[in-house]
């Protein structure tokens, strides 16, 4: 139940005065439908309008001027309606490009003196003009137009001032709520009360202000990033005390490693080990393999698997896409048969008498392994002893899948697999419930990809070296990226590529899979390229990470400068598998501004994936290049990744203590600290739990 003191703030945002039924839409998007969501928007800017004469406006600069009406020019055709105006040092043009003419006339007479306060532009180099001023008043009436003003996230049909006015009157519903943190961490940082902290937040004064590293923002980003970190510990917690399947670690585990063409690293070694601990400590396990990709992670899923199964249960292996599904189905298939472990496969294709007979074997127990996609969930899938499921990037399973898993049978142990390469300091955030298991050891022999930035107007030359490479029977991904908006013009880009280098190459050597390719299509496609009977495949960035074709040696990715690095990074780990030497060449639309051409620099420098995601957040500039919201990153409200990432750990570590000493949150901190998670909707019951 919501703290009664909160009451105020979750009502719902068009109590706020002027939030009619044409506002609160805009206002719902912009900050959402509460009072608390319009309350925790914060403003983005300073606008600066001191009065200032037109002598010494600035290009671009906003200021107030106090000016006397000279004349009206009305439209012509297309033209904007204008009043000419002057003031002692010169002239100031006011344009609007639609409506309010006659008003306009009326309002502002001729000779009339005004304040008008807005950006001011020069018009063909020399008169200077103010489209649309923000302020037109009387002149007496100048010192209304406040000298500094907030701005906020404004959207179509809902104006920054609006919303100003919006947000001030939610603060001012804001109650004083009880500390939730501790007093002397409080002390050491110099931190306000959360309500003196929210008033900082909406009355900047200066542009200091408006940095996260101003301590009202530091400290508001504390609270939601402690909300999180003890609602992710309260979840680990929970599992922990969900007893689990105990497990043994068996023979069939030893004879499928020894029967491998190869050893396993130190790194699949370990965690390994600490997969078997989780599995043989009667709790349920909630495990993460975190490693780059092509690290091993899914053979160390199989060994498990391997255990599962002689101790007389059942694991599944579950992947986004079908594409993923083969993969992993073709690495661990043959290993586990061999053994005498039956390991099917269940996706969306499978219908009628085949998919029958599975669900028969799923049913029975007669297979041990299932492998597949969603059509894992579907409620006809019943297991005789479900035991283990193991998510491939489980951030892209939704909520209801993951719970629908869980629900196929008790106390199943979670292992998760991820290769996003999420950088360390924000590892917490996203996987805080889980323990991780590392392997950031790659198996030997794999050759470093040599990586070369090369600007598009030498496009031909890499087309020819291409062209040789296919004759000499290499085989090559062609990335063309999403850019648009619009996915019909990004589709006409990458045909376009594919017809070219199809001239090049001749017709039979390039293909082509891309998002509104159907999925057997597709499928057919990334066989072909698979089997080596396609040299060249041309692919939107719909090609999944983990597609393992050790024969591809060449990755050209265009337009590099817009991925996010973990993104190329994930693509340039699709080469450089088997032993021969590959290459990456990132094509870029030149000129590269500084950031672009030091973060395309991080590629050719490092082949760690963990790196390269961490230096991308010291380099990232606004939005969201990291993909962060993509690797299951939470959406916060006033966390910044990069400003705030030092806080991360601190809060997990303070949430864990809270927990230890205070498990169901009854003392006064522990009450004070429900009504914060219930603040910000991290409340251990709204969160979706991983299994
Ligand atoms: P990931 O799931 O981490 O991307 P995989 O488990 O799919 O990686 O392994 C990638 C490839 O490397 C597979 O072809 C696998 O057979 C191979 N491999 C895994 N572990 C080793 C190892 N220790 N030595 C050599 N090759 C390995
Ligand atoms: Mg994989």
């Amino acid at each position: 139940m919501r703290p009664e003191i909160l009451f105020p703030l979750f009502a719902p945002a068009t109590s706020l005065k002027g939030v009619g039924p044409k506002v609160a839409p805009a206002l719902e998007k912009v900050a959402g439908p509460l009072v608390r969501d319009v309350a925790l928007l914060a403003p983005t800017a300073l606008v600066h309008r001191e009065p200032t004469t037109v002598e010494r406006a600035r290009e671009g600069e906003t200021g107030t001027f106090i000016v006397t009406i000279e004349s009206h020019q009305k439209p012509r055709g297309a033209q904007p309606w204008k009043i000419r105006t002057f003031d002692e040092t010169g002239f100031l043009s006011l344009i609007w490009f639609k409506g309010h003419g006659e008003h306009l006339e009326r309002s502002n007479p001729v000779g009339a003196r005004r304040a008008v306060s807005g950006k001011v532009e020069r018009f063909n180099h020399i008169e200077w003009q103010m489209a649309h001023p923000d302020y037109i008043l009387d002149a007496a009436r100048v010192g209304e137009i406040p000298r500094i003003e907030t701005v906020y996230p404004a959207t179509a049909g809902l104006a920054s001032r609006t919303i100003r006015k919006l947000a001030l009157e939610a603060l001012s519903r804001a109650p004083d709520l009880p500390e939730w943190q501790d007093p002397a961490w409080l002390a050491r940082e110099q931190w306000p009360s959360w309500r003196q902290a929210m008033e900082a937040l909406h009355n900047p004064v200066s542009d200091a202000d408006l940095s996260p590293l101003a301590r009202p923002r530091r400290r508001l980003a504390y609270d939601e990033l402690l909300a999180h970190q003890l609602a992710l510990a309260q979840r680990k917690a929970a599992r922990r005390s969900t007893p689990g399947p105990i497990i043994p670690a068996g023979v069939l585990a030893d004879k499928v490693q020894a029967a491998l063409p190869y050893r396993l690293t130190g790194a699949q070694i370990r965690s390994l080990a600490e997969v078997r601990g989780d599995l043989l400590s009667g709790e349920r396990m909630s495990r993460l393999l975190q490693g780059d990709v092509g690290a091993g992670k899914t053979v160390v899923a199989m060994l498990a698997m391997a255990d599962v199964a002689e101790a007389g249960f059942q694991s599944v292996l579950m992947a986004p896409t079908e594409i993923l599904a083969r993969q992993h189905y073709e690495t661990i298939a043959q290993p586990l048969a061999d053994q005498g472990i039956r390991v099917i496969m269940l996706t969306g294709r499978d219908k009628g008498g085949p998919r029958a007979e599975k669900l028969v074997a799923l049913a029975d127990g007669s297979a041990a392994v299932a492998v597949g996609t969603h059509a894992l969930f579907q409620d006809d899938v019943e297991f005789h002893r479900l035991a283990l499921a193991v998510v491939d990037e489980q951030h892209r399973f939704g909520v209801s899948e993951r719970k629908r898993l869980q629900d196929k049978g008790e106390g199943v142990h979670l292992m998760a697999m991820s290769a996003t390469p999420i950088p360390r300091t924000l590892e917490l955030t996203v996987f805080g419930d889980l323990d991780v298991s590392r392997i950031d050891e790659k198996p030997p022999g794999r050759t470093p990809v040599a990586t070369r930035a090369v600007p598009m107007p030498r496009l031909p030359e890499i087309v020819e070296r291409l062209r040789q490479a296919v004759k000499a029977g290499a085989q090559a991904f062609w990335i063309c990226p999403m850019i648009t908006d619009n996915e019909m013009a990004d589709l006409a880009a990458a045909e376009k590529r594919l017809g070219e280098l199809r001239r090049a190459l001749g017709p039979a050597a390039v293909g082509m899979v891309h998002g509104k390719l159907g999925a057997s299509e597709k499928d057919a496609v990334m066989a072909e390229f698979a089997e080596g009977r396609l040299p060249v495949l041309v692919a939107t960035t719909v090609v999944e990470v983990g597609v393992n074709v050790p024969n591809a040696t060449i990755m050209v990715i265009e337009q590099a400068e817009r991925f996010g690095l973990a993104q190329l990074h994930q693509l340039r780990g699709r080469v450089g598998r088997g032993r021969r030497e590959s290459a990456c060449v990132l094509l870029y639309d030149p000129p590269l501004s500084k950031i672009a051409e030091q973060r395309l620099d991080i590629l050719r420098r490092t082949d760690d994936g963990f790196v390269i995601a961490e230096k991308d957040l010291e380099l990232r500039g606004g939005g969201d290049p990291l993909g962060l919201r993509q690797s299951g990153f939470p959406d916060y409200r006033l966390v910044d990744p990069a400003a705030h990432r030092d806080l991360i750990a601190v809060a997990a570590d303070d949430a864990r203590l809270v927990l230890a000493r205070d498990p169901h949150l009854k003392s006064p901190r522990g009450k004070a600290l429900t009504v914060l998670q219930e603040l910000f909707d991290w409340r251990p019951a709204g969160l979706t739990d991983a299994g």
